[in-house]
């Protein structure tokens, strides 16, 4: 059988302790700011379900857990700058305290379609969580408060990202050397 994934096709950026790490760190920090609120959690699907769920299970503060569908790229690695919903927040987030929770920021696009739409809802305040951050991609400016990495321009894929759906599975978060064959 061969070997998944196959060791040319990727290399390790942060093991899963690094990013454990990481993850505890920015708990700590989201715990001192939110003391005192149950804020609402919205993991932007499909790439921060992972750092969502990890996240999540690290703050201890009440909260709830809403999950909002977008897609902003084809199946390939290049931004088309079109974002489309494929999955709707299930209940009002009118006067709620949100914090969104996204896998990475290149050039901004997504993140400033989301925002546009969440403040439009209404939301008492918000603020971004990104696992990944691309600054140097950047196109258009938005905010983000609490960042894990900072990244260059490598097409990062494990922990909950995907290449064509590829490599979701990945417990480390890794550098895309080579795009993957279909299954
Ligand atoms: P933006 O709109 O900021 O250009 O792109 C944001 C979205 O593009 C991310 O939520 C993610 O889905 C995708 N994306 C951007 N860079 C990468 C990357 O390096 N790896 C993966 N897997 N997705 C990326």
């Amino acid at each position: 059988m061969r070997e998944y994934p196959p060791p040319e096709a990727i290399r390790t950026l942060y093991t899963p302790a690094a990013i454990a790490a990481r993850v505890g760190e920015l708990a700590h920090a989201i715990a001192n700011d939110y003391a005192g609120r149950s804020p609402i959690l919205v993991a932007i699907l499909k790439g921060s379900f992972v750092f969502a769920s990890d996240l999540a299970r690290a703050l201890p503060l009440p909260l709830r857990i809403e999950f909002l569908g977008v897609r902003s790229y084809g199946s390939g690695t290049v931004s088309t700058g079109a974002v489309q919903i494929t999955q709707d927040l299930t209940h009002p987030i009118e006067n709620q305290d949100i914090l969104i929770v996204e896998d990475i920021v290149d050039t901004g696009l997504t993140l400033a379609y989301i925002l546009g739409l969440i403040q439009a809802r209404g939301a008492r305040s918000v603020r971004v969580c990104a696992l990944l951050d691309k600054p140097s991609r950047r196109r258009v400016e938005v905010p983000v408060d609490y960042v894990g990495f900072s990244v260059g321009d490598a097409f990062v894929v494990g922990y909950g990202l995907d290449c064509a759906e590829q490599y979701r599975n990945l417990p480390a978060l890794c550098e895309l050397l080579q795009v993957p064959d279909s299954p």
